[in-house]
């Protein structure tokens, strides 16, 4: 081959690779951006806790973009998490804004609404997600201004839902159809799953969690959320967005939630049925699921908050 021949090959090899090896999506700070279908993405926030950098927007987030505009799953941790939530956005889509959907109470989920109301757009959660926003407001406030600070707190205040739904909801917005489902309490008091029929995409809200551990809390029912999951997962979906992690499969949702939540049940009901001391529940070996991030800080107290609800039952 003379020297021109080896320049083309040269040539093709390195427009192949640059065709076919696969880059991130676009990110804008601290939020990776995962497209599902070209209407469908999902803005993965981080999986740690809450800094001063993430504004509170530890979560994630989904966007979908109609013909009359784009629906956001959750409206973000703080007026600024939301305000770089619409950044991410405007990368994605020109289109304005127009329904942000409450999942649940925790503040990622709904202290953005404020800035997103500002935008023009629509709030809708369940009655009792806005029972529940309402309920831990004043705690939620406190925690955020311990661990985002005063400067990621600026300009972050409530306000709830223009439009609260009791009972399953369908929506249709533009070119798409959406489904809203009450799912009772699992991770918060009130739960919402939306589900996109046509695309097969779910977004399950903190139903879901992948990568990390997920949290049981004092609000939370570890029992009840076992039947959400089997709820959530009855709709087959092909594609979930999580309320923590990436976009998952049904598979590997099962895997991080609900194999969690079945074992954490069972261990720590046969821990309690042998005349286990309370004091040393968080032996319990979880180590099978030690791959999860959060581990060693989650596990001890998930299972004494599981400890708690199974005195009630
Ligand atoms: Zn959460």
């Amino acid at each position: 081959m003379n020297r021109h021949g080896i320049l083309q090959v040269l040539v093709w090899v390195l427009l192949f690779e640059i065709v076919t090896t696969p880059r991130p999506a676009h990110s804008s700070d601290d939020f990776e951006v995962q497209k599902i279908t070209d209407d469908v993405f999902a803005l993965v926030g981080p999986l740690g806790d809450r800094t001063p950098e993430n504004l509170s927007n530890n979560a994630t987030y989904g966007v979908i973009v109609t013909s009359e505009g784009v629906v956001l799953i959750d409206s973000g941790g703080t007026y600024k998490g939301a305000q770089r939530i619409h950044e991410t956005i405007k990368n994605l889509t020109e289109e304005p804004v127009k329904l942000v959907i409450n999942t649940n109470g925790q503040d990622h989920r709904w202290l953005g609404n404020d800035y997103f109301r500002q935008q023009g757009a629509k709030i809708i959660a369940h009655r009792k997600t806005v029972e529940d926003q309402e309920a831990r407001l004043d705690d939620q406030l406190i925690r955020l201004a311990n661990t985002v600070g005063d400067s990621g707190m600026a300009g972050t205040s409530a306000t709830h839902a223009d439009e609260i739904f009791d009972e399953k909801r369908n929506l249709v917005i533009g070119d798409k159809t959406l489904e809203l489902h009450p799912v009772g309490q699992a991770h918060t008091p009130s739960d919402v799953i939306v589900w996109l029929p046509k695309e097969k995409v779910m977004f399950s809200g903190d139903i879901v969690y992948t990568e990390r551990m997920l949290s049981v809390r004092p609000y939370s029912n570890s029992g009840s959320w076992i039947n959400a999951f089997e709820t959530m997962a009855a709709f087959e979906p092909e594609h979930i967005v999580p309320g923590h992690g990436h976009v998952t499969t049904l598979e590997k949702a099962r895997q991080d939630t609900y194999s969690y939540l079945r074992f954490l049940r069972d261990s720590v009901y046969e821990f309690m049925d042998a005349g286990g001391d309370i004091a040393d529940i968080g032996n319990i070996d979880q180590s099978a699921f030690s791959y999860l991030n959060n581990y060693k800080f989650l596990k001890g107290r998930n299972a004494q908050q599981v400890c708690q609800e199974l005195e009630w039952e």
